[in-house]
Parts: C-alpha cells; structure tokens; sequence
C-alpha cells in the first residue's frame, strides 16, 4: 500500500468535495466515497459506519466487503475494533486485527481475509457520528501518515454529515437534527415548560471543510489569529490589576498563551497542508482537544482545555463571520439551551424573556441554578448531548420535575406534556384560592408558611402566594453576578427595595454564603480537596469580616428604621454565632455613633447546617433569637451524602426515620429554650414532606413561592395526629423510611 503524499491527500479531499456538488442520493454519494477513498488509499477495503442510534453502529457503505452486509452489519457501542473506535475516539491500528484484543468476526462481511485494520472516528467536537475503517490483506500497520490523511478524511466526512450530504433511507442515513430525542438529566429546578430552543452559544456551520488554495487559506488563519490576539489582548487591558481580578486575568493569560501557540498553529497549518480549510483546521484541532478534556482526570488541564475550546470557538466566529449575535430573534417562548452559562450572562438575557433553562453541565447548587430558583423556571442540568443535537428554533419541553427533555417532541410526547402542563395550571388556580387562607391542619394546627427569595423581582410572590414573610433571603446572587464586590451603597439600595416590596412583612436576610460551589468571580479560588466542608459560608465571614461588616452596615442602613433580621449561614459551634452577632452588635454601634438611624429591633438568627450545632450548649439556643434549619445542607451532612453528586444525593430518602428523629430532637431542644425554628431547605415545599415535618413539631416552614400553594392545600386537609401516629408506627415496625406508610395513609385518608 503507498504512503499518501500531501498532493495526493488533497486531491482525495478535492474529490470528496466533488461528490458534495454531486446530484445524488445519500446512499450514493456514500457508495462512491468508499470508492474513492479505497482507490486514493490503496486500500482492498475501505467502509463507512454510521450511528444509527445513540448505541448501535451500522455498516452503511463499502468497497471490498461482500455489498449484502450493507444495512445488515451492526455493532454495539464497544463492540469489535470499530465499536471500540467509536467509544473511545480513537485510533485503532492493528496489523493482525483477527488476533487483536476486542476483534469480533462479522461472517457475513467476507471480512476474514484481510489481516490488517485501521478505524478511525468520524466525530464533529466531541458528538460521535461514525467509523471509517480501511482492511487490508498484508500484514502491516498503516503508517502516521496514513492515518492522519484519514483523520483528515473522516474530519471532512463528519463536517459532511452535519451537512447532510449522506441523508437517505433508513435509520443510519436519518437526517439530523430532525428526529425526535429525549434526555435524562439532573433536576436543578422543578416545573414544566414548553417553547423553542435558544442556544446560548449558537452553533458555527462549517459548509466549505475543503479548500483547494493551502496558502489562501492560510493566509485567512493567520489573518483571523492575528484579529484574535489583539481581542484577547484588548480584553487583557479592560480587566483591572486589583487582586480580585485575578482568576479573570488567569484566564486571559491562558487564551493568550494559546493564541500565541506555535504548536497549535502549526499542526492547524498543517491540516491545511492535507487540503483542509482554515475553518475545518480549527474544528480538527478542537474535537482532539474535546477529546482529551473528556479523559482527563486533571482539574487545571480540563480547565486549560476548556479554555482553548473556547479560543477556538471565537476563531472561529471570526472566520465564517458568525458572531454570537447572528440576527436571529430569540423566540417568544426560549428555553436556554447552553454548555454551561455563569450568573451575569444569565441574568442579562432577563426573567421574561425565558422559560426554561437545559444545561449540559452545571450542577444542582451551581449559580445559574440559583439564578432559575429565583426565577421560578425550570432548570437541567447534565443533558449530556443536548447543545450538539439542537438547532435553535427546535420545538423543545422540559420536564423539570423529572429531569427530562424531549427535543423535537412527536404528537404522542407533546399531547401527554400539555396534558400534564393543564393539569398543574388547574391545580395553581386551585392553590390561588388558598392564598388568603392559613395552613391549619384538621386538628387546628397552625403552621406558618413562608417564601425564600433572592432577588428584588421575587418579591412581588409574596403577595400573590400568600406567603407570611420570606424566610430566607439568599443575598449570593447580588454578589455573584458582578466582577467585583459590590459597593455598600449599592447594597443598601437594593436590601432597602426588598423591604420596601415586602411591605411590612418579615424578611430574613442571611448573610453571603459563598465557598463550596458558589465561588465569587473575584475571589481567589482556593483549591480544597473537599469544597464541600471546606473555608465556606461564615467560616469566610468569620476569617476575613470586612465583606461581612460591609453587608451588615448595608442591611443597617437598608433598614433605616424598620425592623431588620439578619441569620448566619453554616454555624457549627456555638463561638461562631457568638463572633458574628458580635459584628452585627459592633456594626450597630458604629452606625450609631456616625449618626444613622438605627433599626427599630433587632433580629439575629442562626442557620442550623450541620449536625453539630443542633447539640450545642443550650445558651446557644438562648442567644440565637431564632434558628433556620438549612435542609439541603443539614442533609448532606446528616447522610454524608453531597448535594451536588448525583450518584448519591437521591440515595437517601428525607422521610428516612433517623432523619425525621432527629429533626424531632432539633425542635425539641428549640421548644426547650422557647427560640423559634423553621425550615427553610428545598424539602419544606414538598408537601409530604412538610406534613411530617409538622407532624415532628416544626410550626414554621419556608419555601419556594411555587411550592406555597401545594403545602397549604395539603396541611389543610390533614389531621397531624394521625400523621403522627403513622410515622410513629412505621418507625417502630423497622422501617428505614416512613414514605410508604405515610403515602397509604394519604391515599386512604384523601380519597
Ligand atoms: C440549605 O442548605 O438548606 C439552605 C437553605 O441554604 P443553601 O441551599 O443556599 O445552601
Ligand atoms: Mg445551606
């Protein structure tokens, strides 16, 4: 077999270019691929395998296999040497493929004669659309050249696949991006919706992968690295030097570190060299580099390789012209669909204009999950596959509650969807009629039911939920969507509105919880090897006061005369919540004494997070004038368990008798000091839920504004005795959780 020259590499591309101008079928255009490619590479064999669904491959053309094993010939993904190609995308060359590991024998192939195999993938930036294997008779792996001019072969069949060069008859050959498609992700924020996809990052179509003229288009890379560089350098001069810019800086150094990378521009020049255009070199470059990010194991290598995939996509804006504003108007009804989005780029697009949210990425405490808590939309996390299968303008549902997506629903999908959708708008005007009702159980039990906020534009739910106060005010997302610390003044407005728009009611505020996954643009990252039970929340507040300090003026201020209460997030000993209502006392003094006016009372509270704080000395639970229980926390640690990690975090159940118990003994110990408790983590707005967690003796819940509604209607309808009873008798029997009983229970008492 002959080593291709460059020349003959490009006229292997120039020709596959050719069957692109080609009026033919897909089928076709494929058959007379193989063809050329076999003849060009002077191979006895060359074939093309295409994915016919997400974990199938089927043989879809060939030149030297028996034509009847078309269509028929199907492998599992991982199956044989070509599965094994298209899992791990890559390269397999075996001179004696019948005695390589994995090689599985397809009799109907004819295959059995040709002793050497290379396989490569056909794959478009990390989506995986296909193999291309050539066979040979003699003995002899294929040489580096070789295979790289069928790398650069299947980077050109991939960019033609995505254009539609192959679409046919039959599953293989479907069109993409048409199909329907569902995808399972994590739940980052419950409720349903329905509209059309936006993608943040819209995708660049590469419809010219071969170029005829190298220096051409050479000179257009060149060009468009050198507009890059002045962009990166650009946006080098507007970050400041101020220390808390650092990470930002970091990360510019990087993108200019691979702007300047002679290693990166050399191997694009030389897939040029090979026939490629200035835009396909750069997609070449950037799958490889998708690749490696997905197998490596090193966090500051992934954060690097992200940082070059990101380069790349702005070359590649420059190059085709297609900038992230392409002219297109965002659809009426957007559902977000993005790789992963921080909080200011989400907040720039603003609550009206979305209804939904569906990351690839992303993560249950992740900011823009915050952000979708906020605004009450549905939000997905991990849809693996999502960004690469849709186009934007694609019909799309979410199904938050269950973490599901269907891109391009069929008839069957979208009716059972809007049947769902009719049926929760039933059930909200039904808790409309609630709103001015209390949640008094059958027994006369009150419970109050607050609503959790983080943003001035929440607080208009509280009059339409009919929630009592907002019980927990996450003040992060002020701090999180800017580039630097927001200034004090600042805040006070802000803190100043929320009161203003709560009118009277309650509001608590707590102090910035940040550390763990919320990190601040500005602060430096510190690398824990467990975030999680790292230097968070108020052990930052404790250690480093002066954002602290700054926040408690500002809440002072804001108050201004009002009644202001203020709760500490993550207190595990009683010293900490001693130290930081000594700020809050210390801060007052000094307002005073600069002449402010002071708040007309005073609240300081602490949130009970951890499993410690709740055995701790009673003088605690005598100082702290009331406590929140921070579920979501409180649980992970109770379970060691993390939040964020979905291989565990549904494994143990809220209803678990242990964690009930020990809820009971939290409101025990409360009710022994007469200091108020609440709830305040997601679980209080499950309706189930919050019925035992009432039935354990907590009076106070607080919740999402969508969740306010569900909770009351069902507190109303139940007698807590009973609940009582139930859980009791379940825990006695030996259960592990009391779900089950108390669901019966339910059933038969609500029918
Ligand atoms: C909690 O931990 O339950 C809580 C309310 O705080 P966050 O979810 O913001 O950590
Ligand atoms: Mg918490």
């Amino acid at each position: 077999m002959a080593e291709p020259n460059e020349s003959e590499s490009r006229k292997l591309l120039r020709r596959l270019k050719e069957t692109l101008a080609e009026d033919s079928a897909g089928q076709a255009r494929l058959d007379h691929i193989v063809e050329i490619i076999a003849h060009s590479m002077r191979s006895d064999v060359c074939s093309i395998y295409l994915f016919r669904d997400a974990e199938t491959l089927e043989l879809c053309a060939t030149e030297g296999l028996k034509p009847e094993s078309v269509h028929q010939t199907r492998m599992r993904l991982g199956e044989g040497l070509v599965g094994r190609v298209a899992r791990d995308g890559r390269v397999v060359n075996e001179a004696d493929a019948p005695s390589a590991k994995g090689f599985r024998y397809m009799p109907e192939t004819g295959e059995e004669v040709f002793s050497s195999f290379c396989g490569v993938p056909i794959q478009r930036l990390g989506d995986r659309l296909g193999v291309l294997v050539v066979q040979s008779r003699d003995g002899r792996a294929f040489s580096e050249d070789e295979v790289y001019a069928l790398e650069v072969v299947a980077m050109v069949l991939a960019e033609m696949t995505e254009l539609g060069a192959f679409v046919g008859e039959g599953e293989a050959l479907r069109a993409r991006h048409t199909t329907p498609m569902m995808f399972r992700g994590g739940v980052g924020q419950e409720g349903v919706a329905e509209g059309h996809v936006w993608l943040h990052e819209p995708r660049v179509v590469v419809t010219n992968p071969v170029a005829d003229d190298p220096e051409l288009e050479t000179k257009r890379l060149r060009e468009a690295v050198d507009t890059l560089r002045v962009s990166v350098d650009d946006m080098l001069q507007t970050v400041s030097r101020e220390p808390g810019d650092t990470d930002q800086r970091e990360v510019l150094e990087a993108y200019r570190m691979f702007a300047n990378s002679r290693s990166w521009m050399k191997r694009m020049e030389e897939d040029i060299g090979a026939g490629l255009s200035a835009e396909a070199s750069v997609e070449k470059e950037q799958s490889a580099a998708r690749r490696r990010m997905g197998k490596s194991n090193d966090a500051y290598l992934r954060e690097r390789l992200q940082d070059l995939d990101d380069l790349s996509n702005r070359l590649l804006r420059i190059l085709t012209g297609q900038g992230k504003d392409t002219g297109a108007a965002m659809p009426e009804k957007a559902i977000l669909v993005a790789r992963n989005i921080g909080p200011a780029e989400l907040l720039d697009y603003g609550r009206t204009k979305l209804r939904g949210i569906v990351l690839e990425q992303g993560s249950v405490g992740s900011h823009a999950a915050i952000v979708a808590r906020a605004w009450a939309i549905p939000l997905i996390v991990h849809a693996s596959g999502v960004v690469t299968e849709a186009l934007n303008g694609d019909p799309i549902m979410i199904d938050g509650d269950q973490g599901i997506v269907h891109l391009r629903p069929d008839d069957i999908v979208v009716s059972a969807f809007r049947d769902k959708m009719a049926m929760q708008a039933k059930a909200q005007q039904r808790y409309a009629g609630l709103r001015d009702l209390p949640a008094e159980t059958k027994d006369g039990v009150r419970i109050a039911i607050h609503m959790n906020a983080g943003l001035i534009a929440e607080l208009p739910s509280l009059a339409s939920s009919g929630a009592e106060g907002v019980g927990l005010f996450r003040t992060e997302l002020q701090f999180l969507a800017r580039s630097t610390v927001p200034k004090r003044a600042e805040l006070a407005g802000i803190y100043s509105r929320v009161l203003d728009a709560a009118d009277g009611k309650r509001v608590i505020f707590r102090t910035l919880d940040i550390g763990s996954d919320k990190v601040l643009p500005y602060m430096k990252r510190e690398d824990e090897p467990n975030p999680a039970l790292g230097w968070r929340a108020i052990r930052v507040g404790l250690d480093k006061p002066g954002v602290m300090r700054m926040q408690l003026q500002a809440l002072i201020r804001a108050a201004n005369g009002r009644p202001l209460t203020v709760m500490f997030p993550f207190i595990a000993q009683f010293d900490e919540f001693r130290a930081a209502r000594q700020h809050v006392l210390d801060e007052i003094e000094r307002e005073e004494k600069l002449g402010h006016v002071l708040p007309s009372k005073v609240e300081i509270g602490a949130m009970l997070e951890t499993p410690s704080i709740a055995f701790a000395p009673r003088q605690f639970f005598e100082m702290a004038d009331f406590i929140s229980i921070g579920g979501n926390d409180l649980k992970q640690f109770f379970f060691a368990a993390d939040r964020e990690n979905e291989r565990v975090r549904r494994r143990y159940d809220t209803l678990n008798v242990s964690y009930l118990k020990f809820i009971e003994q939290i409101t025990k110990r409360c009710d022994e000091t007469l200091t108020p408790v609440s709830f305040c983590g997601e679980d209080a707005g499950r309706p189930v839920e919050a019925v035992c967690f009432a039935a354990m003796g907590l009076r106070s819940l607080s919740m999402r504004p969508a969740s306010v509604g569900p909770v009351k209607h069902l507190l109303r309808r139940v007698d807590l005795g009973e609940a009582r009873r139930v859980i009791e008798t379940a825990g006695e029997s030996g259960a592990q959780s009391v779900r089950a009983d108390v669901m019966e229970w339910l059933r038969g008492h609500l029918e």
